[in-house]
This record gives structure tokens, C-alpha cells and sequence, in this order.
């Protein structure tokens, strides 16, 4: 039995997660598998109901579960709270207290969906890349920090732990994967880069199948623009990281298809990249396929089972080819469909497969 935390949110995160779910129904009966699902509050949900944005029970059972789906949080309704009780400042937190240090963005393009992208289709047709980021070290965190009238400053540190471990979480996905890890550092003018990259050797070291390249950051940029399909798997440290993911994310198409992972020692969070839009929230207009992929992920990483990850793309794959498109994605011909039609179209095409 697999425990899954469910946090819908606010906007349109009870939306998007209500289609997530029912795609975990679907798999659960169609393979046998069981799963509890427990539903929790979070954000601007929790705060009008308990007056804090993440409460100690919600924390814990996030702590407690062995996955955990979040739909997004926020929304003007609480946007003038003071920056420690905004949605965001509970989102730092629980990704802190569940101590998620990598988060992962696939940059995967479905064919259907090529001619959305800003890359010519033959640039882009076939890409299939994992962008690692490390999320709790780095320039953002590293003190000193400050500014004063006549100076800015950050302190960009890593330590040898940290690189390791998101090092070998690295390696591991390059080995169930095609088995090249790119490494991008700016190893010509920080120490600290090459500090990166000495680590990243030496646990190369454990995995010689994986072929290793270094990339200086500013080429990486140019490159994943220029040939995206070079890339299999990319790690990186927390600013380049924080860029580059959003460049891989976007040259494949809509924010409401972009899925992530953010995965710990003992606890891993999916979530689409995307907010919560408060301009569609309540409508049924939503994109779910970010959530869905999101699934898809939790399939793969946590429950181990990559060929339901799998069957979860296909499924993607087929709903688009049969022309379904929600709004975001549709061109101005198209009629765009809610989203509990592309929900149904997605699970029926899982039941089919
Ligand atoms: P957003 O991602 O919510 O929306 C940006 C645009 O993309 C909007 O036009 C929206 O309608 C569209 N969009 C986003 N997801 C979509 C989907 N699944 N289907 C169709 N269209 C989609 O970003 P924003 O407008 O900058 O932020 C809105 C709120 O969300 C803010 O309160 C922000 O703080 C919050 N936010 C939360 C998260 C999170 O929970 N991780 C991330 C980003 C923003």
C-alpha cells in the first residue's frame, strides 16, 4: 500500500489534482495496486481555515507518507500578507522540512505539440532531457548576504556532502536513462565550480557506464537552445539550475505541461511548475497534463514502476494526437476542451492501453 499526501491548494490546484487522482484510480484498478490518498490543506486554504498557511498537521503528514501531490498555492486573496505569511514563505518551509535537495524538471516533447514550441520543429522534434537542479545549497542560501548603501553581496558555498549526494542522485538517473550526464559549472572563473566538478568526478568514479561532460553554464544556455536533443541528463548547482530549467521547460511548449519533482533522502513532492492561475481558477479550463506528468514522476522516482510513468506519457501522447487540446494549448482554430474532457479522454486511453 503506497500513502499519498494530496494538497490541492488554491486556484485552480483543486482542479488539476482532482484529474491527477483520478488517473491514480484508474492505474490502481487497472494494475491492482492500492494507495491511500489523504487530503490536506494548504496555502490560502489553510489560512482561511486555521489562520497559517501550513499547519503542524499537514506538515506531518507530509512527513508521514511516502509521496506527496501539491496542486499550487496562492492567489491575490492573500497576497498582501507580510512576506513570512505568504503562500511562498510555507512552500520554502515544507520543501525545507521534508529536506528536498533535488528537483527535477523533465524537458520532454510530445510530437503532437511540436509546432507550439518557439524552436523550429526539427530542432526540437525527439527532445527528451531531465534538468537536476540542487535546491538547498548554493548562492541562495550561503551567508554572508546583505547590501548597504555602497555594496551588494552573496556568498555562493558547497558543501563536499551536498555535491555528493546530488552527484550520485544524478548518476542514478543517467543510468535508468541513456546513460550521458552533462554537468554544467562556470569551472573557469568560480573556485566553487570547481570544486563542483572535482566531486562530480570523483563519484563518477562508481559509475563508469555514465558518460561524463563538463559544459561551462554559458554554453549549456546556448546549447539547449541550439540542439536540444544532445542532452540526457543535466545537473547543475542552484542559480544555473534555477535558469537553465526554465529555458529546457519552456522550449517544449505551455506551462500547463510542465511537471516536477522535488525528491529528498526520505521524502519526494510532485507538482506542476505552474501557479495557480487565478484568471482560470474555478472555470473547468485548467491544462491537468502538468499534474498528470507530475504522476507520471511520482510513479517513476517514488513507487519505482517506470513502466506506469511510461503508460502515463503514452496516454498523454495519444489524447493529444487525437486532437484534444485545452485552451492553453490550443491553436485559435481548435475548440478547446474542459478540463475534465481531456481528464476523461486521458484516463480512457490508460484503461485502452
Ligand atoms: P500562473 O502559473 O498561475 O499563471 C500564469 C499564466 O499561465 C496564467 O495566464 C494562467 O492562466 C496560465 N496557466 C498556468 N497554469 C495553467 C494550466 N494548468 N492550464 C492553463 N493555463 C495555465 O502564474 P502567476 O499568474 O504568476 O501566479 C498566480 C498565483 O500562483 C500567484 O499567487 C503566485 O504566487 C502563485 N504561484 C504558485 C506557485 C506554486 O504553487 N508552486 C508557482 C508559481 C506561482
Amino acid at each position: 500500500m503506497f500513502k499519498i499526501v494530496s494538497i490541492p491548494g488554491d486556484g485552480i490546484g483543486p482542479e488539476v489534482v482532482a484529474s491527477a487522482i483520478r488517473v491514480i484510480d484508474a492505474l490502481a484498478e487497472k494494475h491492482g495496486l492500492e494507495f491511500s490518498i489523504e487530503e490536506h490543506l494548504f496555502g490560502g486554504a489553510s489560512y482561511d481555515a486555521h489562520g497559517e498557511m501550513l499547519t503542524d498537521e499537514t506538515l506531518d503528514a507530509c512527513k508521514n507518507c511516502d509521496a506527496v501531490l501539491l496542486g499550487a498555492v496562492g492567489g491575490p486573496k492573500w497576497e498582501n500578507l507580510s512576506h513570512d505569511k505568504k503562500p511562498e514563505a510555507a512552500l520554502l518551509k515544507l520543501r525545507k522540512e521534508l529536506g528536498l535537495f533535488a528537483n527535477l524538471r523533465p524537458a520532454k516533447v510530445y510530437d503532437a505539440l511540436v509546432d507550439a514550441s518557439s524552436l523550429k520543429p526539427e530542432i526540437l522534434s525527439g527532445t527528451d532531457f531531465m534538468v537536476i537542479r540542487e535546491l538547498t545549497g548554493g548562492i541562495y542560501f550561503g551567508q554572508p548576504r546583505g547590501y548597504d548603501e555602497t555594496r551588494g553581496w552573496n556568498t555562493m558555498v558547497y558543501e563536499r556532502y551536498e555535491v555528493e549526494r546530488i552527484a550520485r542522485l544524478a548518476f542514478d538517473a543517467a543510468m535508468k536513462r541513456k546513460k550521458r550526464l552533462v554537468s554544467i559549472d562556470k569551472a573557469n572563473v568560480l573556485e566553487c565550480s570547481q570544486f563542483w566538478r572535482n566531486i562530480v568526478h570523483e563519484v563518477h568514479g562508481d559509475y563508469p557506464e555514465v558518460e561524463l561532460l563538463d559544459m561551462y553554464v554559458d554554453n549549456a544556455a546556448m546549447q539547449i537552445v541550439r540542439d536540444p536533443k544532445q542532452f540526457d541528463v543535466i545537473v547543475t548547482k542552484n542559480l544555473f539550475g534555477d535558469i537553465l530549467s526554465d529555458i529546457s521547460g519552456m522550449i517544449t511548449g505551455s506551462l500547463g505541461m510542465l511537471p516536477s519533482a522535488s525528491i529528498g533522502t526520505s521524502h519526494a513532492l510532485y507538482e506542476p511548475i505552474h501557479g495557480s492561475a487565478p484568471d482560470i481558477a474555478g472555470r473547468n479550463k485548467a491544462n491537468p497534463i502538468a499534474t498528470v506528468a507530475s504522476v507520471a514522476m511520482m510513479f517513476e522516482h517514488t513507487f519505482c514502476m517506470k513502466n506506469i510513468a511510461d503508460e502515463i506519457y503514452a496516454a498523454i501522447e495519444k489524447t493529444l494526437a487525437g486532437g484534444l487540446r485545452t485552451a492553453d494549448i490550443a491553436n485559435p482554430e481548435d475548440r478547446a476542451v474542459s478540463t475534465t474532457e481531456i481528464t476523461d479522454a486521458i484516463v480512457s486511453n490508460l484503461k485502452a492501453s
